[in-house]
């Protein structure tokens, strides 16, 4: 890949989500960047949950219509400005635009938007060396861009330890893509998915940060606005900010390895009116999320247990995929019941090829998770042995993924769960099992608030769910194809210009 020419980072103070000071600080940084917008400029904010109970989990509309009327500041030429985004798997990107109020700042800020899932997914092929396969899928404005602006939220992620620019990424592809390799190879993935497109520029909401999770976290006065014209030296210098060496950090030193940008300071330009020692200082006491499941549930009345994924491709934790799934599933629950620990019943929760004893006393139920889960053992004083069903990553052909519908998940999960109401135990198949299965098998074993029927979600969840699949069904009565298969060549500006020999 070929780098940005010098990559530069700019630190701002910014204590409130004031548009004019975010569009002054985004003018600004342009400037600094020698960069003017043109042609298809689209926006990917990080709108991965939303709503009262998510208000931290995403990129503030007050940023993105800063980012917008900065950019149009500095406008050369813009054909198109929009705003695009996949949001959290299952949930309609409309209802998520919905709960983080986007709508009302598109109309303000006369912006037009994607839901990228209702959009065409068109093929990007791939051919660096170290790649999961040999194309992906995504949205074709994300593949038609010529001006690239991402836009992320700082926070932690418990499957990656943070989720800066890289990580923003996996909103570039639907569901049915975006789960291929969400599992102990997503990082690889998310260096692969650099090869879609490279942001011309960057401006991560750190005015209010999220610590400790990335569904539900923890909101953090950062007070900084972090502009870049590269992705992986702003991810740098964020990890710096909350104290982590970006090296140690997966998916950011495979972006950079593979050319995408600089990770040591001597290679980056720093600028702005807080300088990296203050911003350190600012950050101070940050948490990271990265907690293994056994770890994580000591104390509550689940007992995890994990043992490595599978062995083609030893790791010894699957971080990418359904641990730590559950530990976002429970945090959800959490939201919606505060007594919700107290009223699980005890119960035990096993993950990848574990070969140890599980404690399971009479009545108490055992839940296998995920295909590659494997166990052989004493259960209710019956011999239990649980296969693995696993199928290589090569047998999963993103032409023939199929998405799967969260009312169908909802019924599937809930009928087997009822099927094995008397049974020790029950195994939950998929890889990964989503974040949102891992709510329904926890709302039905416990017996607590399903979210998803709250008050104050199921009108909102069911309108975007209803818009979401009329539009769908009414571009394919049209004719129009889902996907299209073949290598797409109307690339815009934005798709990473390639050195002829990493190509090979
Ligand atoms: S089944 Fe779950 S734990 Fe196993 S490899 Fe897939 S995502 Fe990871």
């Amino acid at each position: 890949m070929k780098p940005t020419a010098r990559a530069k980072v700019v630190i701002r103070r910014c204590e409130r989500y004031d548009v004019e000071a975010i569009r002054r600080i985004v003018r600004e940084a342009l400037e600094a960047f020698d960069l003017r917008p043109s042609g298809r400029t689209l926006i990917k904010p990080n709108v991965v949950a939303s709503g009262p109970l998510f208000q931290h989990a995403h990129t503030r509309p007050e940023f993105i219509e800063g980012v917008v009327a900065g950019l149009r500041d500095r406008d050369a030429g813009m054909t198109e400005l929009a705003v695009g985004e996949r949001c959290g798997i299952t949930i309609p990107t409309r209802t998520a635009f919905e709960g983080a109020e986007y709508y009302p700042m598109f109309k303000r800020a006369r912006v037009k938007h994607y839901h990228f899932e209702e959009e065409p997914q068109v093929e990007i092929p791939l051919c660096h060396p170290k790649r999961l396969r040999d194309y992906l899928f995504t949205p074709e404005p994300v593949a038609r861009a010529d001006f690239f602006v991402n836009c992320p939220k700082f926070k932690s992620h418990p499957w990656t330890t943070v989720t800066f620019g890289v990580k923003n990424y996996i909103g570039i592809q639907d569901d049915r893509h975006r789960l291929i390799d969400h599992d102990h190879r997503l990082n690889d993935k998310l260096r692969d998915l650099q090869y879609v497109t490279q942001p011309q520029f960057l401006a991560i909401d750190g005015i209010i940060a999220g610590e400790g999770r990335m569904l539900t976290p923890i909101p953090f006065d950062l007070g900084l606005v972090i502009c870049s014209n590269n992705q992986v030296a702003l991810d740098s210098v964020c990890s710096r900010i909350i104290g982590l060496d970006p090296r140690e950090i997966d998916h950011i030193r495979f972006a950079h390895e593979e050319g995408f940008g600089p990770i040591d300071l001597e290679a980056i330009d720093l600028g702005g009116d807080v300088t990296l020692a203050e911003a350190v200082a600012r950050a101070k006491g940050f948490k990271v999320g990265l907690v293994r499941v056994e770890k994580y549930f000591e104390g509550t009345s689940i007992s995890a247990y994990a043992g490595p994924p599978p062995g083609s491709e030893r790791t010894d934790y699957c971080w990418g995929g359904c641990p730590g799934a559950i530990e976002e599933a429970i945090e959800i629950l959490r939201l919606y019941d505060k007594e919700v620990d107290g009223k699980m019943p005890r119960m035990h929760v096993v993950f990848g090829a574990y070969r140890g004893p599980i404690d399971a006393k009479p009545g108490e139920k055992v839940v296998f998770i995920g295909d590659c889960a494997e166990w052989q053992g004493d259960l209710g004083g019956k011999l239990v042995s649980v296969e693995n069903l696993y199928r290589d990553r090569s047998t999963k052909d993103p032409h023939t993924a199929k998405h799967d519908d969260i009312y169908a998940k909802m019924l599937a999960v809930t009928r087997k769960l009822a099927a094995a109401r008397n049974k020790t135990h029950v195994r939950l198949e998929g890889c990964p099992v989503s974040v949102a299965e891992q709510v329904l098998a926890l709302v039905s074993i416990g017996k607590t608030k399903n979210p998803y029927f709250a008050a104050d979600q199921v009108i909102q969840f069911n309108k975007g769910y209803l818009m979401w699949r009329s539009a769908t069904w009414a571009k394919r009565v049209a004719g129009k194809p889902y996907q299209h298969h073949g290598s797409f060549a109307a690339r815009g500006a934005a798709a990473p210009e390639l050195d002829p020999p990493t190509r090979g």
